[in-house]
């Protein structure tokens, strides 16, 4: 029978969750999803050393505003298997007997190597040229540990509180082979895998051990994450192979990388010229907030859409999805193996997309504080007519303003291009009559405005639509015109016209 659908999300909280973390919280939502499975935060907090205040709050938020929320887990609700942070999960003493059990079978040993004397190793190799030195098969008989030292040693040692770790014995040249859904069969030779460490001297089981017991005792069916732990994976085979649960461990599944647009490398948080972040994270290490996708303007249906499609794509040419289409599409036979490039430009595209869905009522709503605080106050109607017309040009709430802000303010300056280009001899006389029509017009609607318009075009033979756009907002282009006349209202457009015609001979 296959194993209930159940996976997990295990960040450290080492720091704010950034986009290739929600990624990968993602793929793990939608799988679930679609199978109708179990989603859980672990929180993988056993490397205390890199403890960051409010990284596990600030995760929990940012999943929360995704709208990829777990079922279970840390912050989502107690299930059979809490605690769900590895450090309680120590206290209660879930890893010892792993550990104990790897020892008993002569598959992990105890080192007792101080920090200098690791670094005399590390000098020694260097100076024999050996490309990158680690505790392994070979140069683990020259160190003080539980293989070399002879037994009542290691037992004294032991009994009087010597400070140890507890490392894999990881076999000489042996081939370790293991299946991937993304990247299919992966061979490593064991002579890349160091003896790694799974319980550390303060007793605190390391990612390694922590993670494998975790899968288990959780019945974790699929382990997805980043690339950067495959190197890992042939270690955590053995630890599995060791323990006898060859068997019963998760399939796993190793996402690509995220790249810079340019191709070359991970997203820099610090250089990055777009948001890295899903909401605000200050870092209390550091002076600066980064600012989040949420409050550049970013709809998190936005968000998510456009992180599902970074690795993954649906075998086709369409692009905008939603969360249940992406849970009924998704599939890991259809994640590349590459890494993946972001494009800022086309993240807000995605946006505009969303932006452009969204009811004009809604816009209005979220455009009005805004308006305010640019001193601005209009009624509904009319904020929801301006959404209508000025919605085609903008991929932000925010930019409505910077698009229609003439609706507001008079121009105090005109569009030199334009007015150099198209306004001669002829044109103030023209003008005058269109500002006397308009001023004669009982009914103002961009309908009348316009026929108005177009009679006097007719009886003329020329008047310039773009230069009438530009007398009365400044600017060369935008919305209809005359919606946006019938917005701003006779009066305010006469006296725009006029003011411009003073100004212009
Ligand atoms: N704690 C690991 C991390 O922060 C999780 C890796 C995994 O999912 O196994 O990336």
């Amino acid at each position: 029978m296959e194993k209930r659908v159940r996976v997990r999300f295990a960040p450290s909280p080492t720091g704010g969750l950034h986009m290739g973390g929600v990624r990968t919280a993602l793929f793990n939502y939608l799988f679930a999803k679609k199978h109708g499975g179990d989603f859980i935060l672990r929180i993988e907090d056993t490397d205390q050393t890199r403890f960051v205040e409010g990284a596990e709050e600030y995760i929990i938020n940012a999943l929360k505003w995704c709208g990829i929320a777990p079922n279970e887990g840390v912050g989502f609700g107690d299930g059979p298997h809490k605690p769900y942070r590895q450090s309680e999960r120590k206290e209660v003493g879930i890893y010892k007997k792993y550990a104990d059990q790897l020892i008993a079978s002569g598959n992990a040993y105890y080192a007792f190597d101080t920090a200098e004397e690791l670094e005399d190793m590390r000098k020694r190799l260097e100076a024999a040229k050996v490309t990158a030195p680690q505790y392994n098969a070979v140069t683990r008989q020259n160190m003080r540990n539980s293989l070399t030292l002879p037994e009542d040693q290691v037992k004294k040692l032991l009994e009087s509180g010597e400070k140890y770790v507890i490392r894999l014995k990881v076999p000489r040249n042996e081939e370790i082979r293991f299946h991937d859904i993304i990247r299919g069969w992966v061979t490593v030779n064991s002579t890349q895998v160091d003896d790694k460490v799974l319980v550390k001297s303060d007793g605190m089981p390391t990612y390694h051990l922590a993670h494998i017991v975790d899968d288990i005792e959780m019945k974790i069916s699929h382990a997805v994450r980043g690339e950067e732990w495959l190197p890992s994976a042939p270690a955590h085979i053995l630890i599995y192979r060791y323990l006898g649960l060859e068997n019963e461990m998760p399939k796993l599944a190793h996402l690509p990388l995220i790249l810079n647009p340019d191709g070359n490398g991970k997203i820099s948080k610090r250089e990055a010229r777009f948001p890295v972040f899903p909401l605000s994270w200050q870092d209390p290490r550091e002076k600066e907030p980064y600012v989040g996708y949420k409050e550049s303007g970013y709809y998190p249906e936005a968000f998510v859409n456009i992180l599902a499609l970074l690795g993954w794509n649906p075998g086709n040419n369409e692009e905008i999805f939603s969360l249940d289409e992406l849970a009924n599409l998704f599939e890991f036979e259809r994640v590349n193996k590459s890494g993946a490039k972001f494009d800022p430009e086309k993240a807000k595209w995605f946006n505009q997309q969303y932006l452009r869905k969204k009811p004009d009522s809604e816009l209005a709503e979220a455009f009005k504080p805004l308006l305010k605080e640019k001193g601005f106050e209009r009624d509904e109607a009319f904020m929801i007519e301006f959404c209508k017309l000025v919605k085609e040009k903008v991929q932000f709430v925010h930019e409505f303003w910077d698009h229609g802000k003439y609706v507001f303010i008079a121009p105090d300056t005109y569009d030199e291009k334009v007015m150099a280009k198209k306004w001669n001899e002829n044109s103030k006389a023209l003008f005058m009559r269109v500002l006397q029509t308009f001023e004669g017009l009982n009914t103002w609607t961009s309908q009348t405005a316009h026929e108005a318009f177009e009679n006097l075009v007719k009886e003329t033979g020329k008047i310039d639509l773009q230069l009438l756009r530009v007398l009365i907002t400044g600017v060369a282009g935008g919305p209809h015109l005359f919606d946006m006349l019938a917005l701003m209202g006779k009066e305010e457009v006469v006296k725009r016209l006029k003011t411009a015609l003073q100004k212009f001979n």
